[in-house]
């Protein structure tokens, strides 16, 4: 799973500084009638109509507004592509100054989470039970939208607290902890109820919640597992994957580790192989870590950086080097410890020097689950096949799936358009076995 961008470590819109100047910046908004901002947002976000809500100071509605369509507002605010998706689009553009849409909706949500600003009133949840496994972006807008739909809904997260890739997998440089925990604490407030520390395949199965009473079960558990690269020297210590220091990043700004359990320590020469988006977060996480020199190597040109643009150069600006051309041919070491990377490049063999070196090559779909579930069938890869119809049922009948674990790794935002498609598969799903038994 990946989101973007914005290497926005501030927990307040960036250049939206106060309701005043949102209000104001909200006018210049012409309310287009065929709104260019909505048609590229993936979850065509009601923009026009929210911003023209806020234009007229009436901010309660303005954030019941984007409710239609997201449940995590503060989120997609800070770490959306808006560059490439609403605000790329804007008309006015045109003028040099488009609309500012992820500052707005970002002032919007933390205004209302601020100020205790009054929920809708929530549906009865008489409409169906619903189990969601993962509480990363798909599982929670699963869990709102079903909610919101007039259903019954638990999630169940394997870690001690809920958020999946949003609090484990996004550095909090771009993503702040509190706003996660504020995020989730406005899904508990639309009756959605977490489980944590709960492995589906161990503590419980499928089956199992299918006997406790469940009508559907959502599975949105996205790409746990890391990709190797076990060249030679692969055992050497000083090799690791760069979700794992994301992960004991968090774990140690949460303070459930010491310091030297994060295994980047100052002074290190650090290369990271891969250059997505994960890669991106893990350099400017060890520069942050005190690192010495960070080297990002890739196989081609520029072109072939996968990292959103902006992402690419808040690296640059923060001293990551980037190594392009490069092609690993084998981990060496001294003493058991890595001592460098040796490379192919168009001009023969090189030596690049480094005592940690972080893999972001890509993850994919664990297999608990799906081997503990029959049934359930996936493609070469791992990724859970599903149908159109009810929209994202998987080959057993009233378990669906969405996001990473079906798409492969995408963003936060293209993860949530199609689990709100699932949702809508869901109420189908049991709406219609519902009318069937009676
Ligand atoms: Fe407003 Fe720009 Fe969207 Fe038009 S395209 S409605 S000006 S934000």
């Amino acid at each position: 799973m990946y989101e973007n961008q914005a290497s926005n470590n501030h927990e307040s819109a960036l250049e939206i500084k106060t309701i005043k100047y949102a209000i104001k910046e909200a006018n210049r908004c012409l309310n287009c009638k065929k709104p260019a901002c909505k048609a590229a947002c993936p979850i065509e976000n009601d923009i026009p109509d929210f911003i023209n809500a806020l234009a007229y100071g009436d901010i309660g509605e303005a954030r019941t507004i984007i409710g239609r369509k997201s449940n995590l507002p503060a989120v997609c605010g800070r770490v959306c592509a808006h560059e490439v998706q609403c605000e790329g689009a804007c008309v006015l553009n045109k003028t040099g100054k488009g609309i500012k849409i992820g500052a707005l909706e970002q002032t919007i949500a933390d205004f209302a989470f601020e100020m205790e600003l009054p929920h809708d009133k929530l549906l009865q949840k008489t409409r169906g039970n619903v189990a969601v496994i993962g509480s990363g972006p798909a599982g929670l807008t699963v869990a709102g939208d079903l909610a919101k739909s007039g259903f019954a809904v638990t999630v169940f997260e394997a870690l001690d607290e809920p958020g999946g890739v949003l609090l484990y997998g996004i550095p909090s440089f771009r993503l702040s902890k509190r706003i996660v925990r504020r995020e989730i604490t406005n899904i508990e407030a639309l009756g959605v109820r977490f489980r944590t520390n709960c492995v589906i395949g161990k503590d419980t199965t499928v089956d199992q919640m299918f006997y406790d009473g469940f009508d559907a079960i959502f599975i949105g558990t996205g790409t746990a597992i890391s990709k190797e690269l076990p060249l030679p020297g692969y055992e050497l210590e000083g090799i690791l994957q760069s979700s794992y220091l994301l992960r004991m990043r968090y774990l140690y700004s949460s303070h459930k580790i010491k310091r030297e359990e994060v295994m980047i320590q100052e002074g290190d020469r650090v290369l990271v192989v891969g250059a997505g988006n994960v890669g991106m977060d893990a350099a400017r996480t060890a520069k942050r870590l005190g690192a010495e020199s960070v080297m990002v190597v890739h196989r081609g040109g520029e072109e072939s950086i996968t990292a959103l643009p902006s992402e690419h150069e808040a690296a640059l600006k923060e001293g990551v080097a980037f190594h392009g051309g490069s092609e690993p041919l084998e981990y060496i070491g001294e003493n058991g410890k890595l001592t460098g990377l040796k490379i192919k490049t168009i001009n023969g063999e090189k030596m690049l020097h480094a005592n940690k070196l972080l893999l972001a090559i890509g993850s994919r779909p664990a297999n608990r689950i799906v081997s503990t579930t029959h049934g359930i069938e996936v493609d070469n890869d791992g990724y859970v096949i599903i149908k159109e119809r009810p929209y994202g049922m998987t080959t057993r009948k009233g378990v669906f799936a969405g996001g990473d674990v079906v798409h492969r790794p995408a963003t936060v935002v293209l993860a949530m358009s199609e689990a709100k498609k699932v949702a809508a598969g869901i109420v189908e799903y049991v709406d219609a076995v519902k009318l069937l038994e009676m």
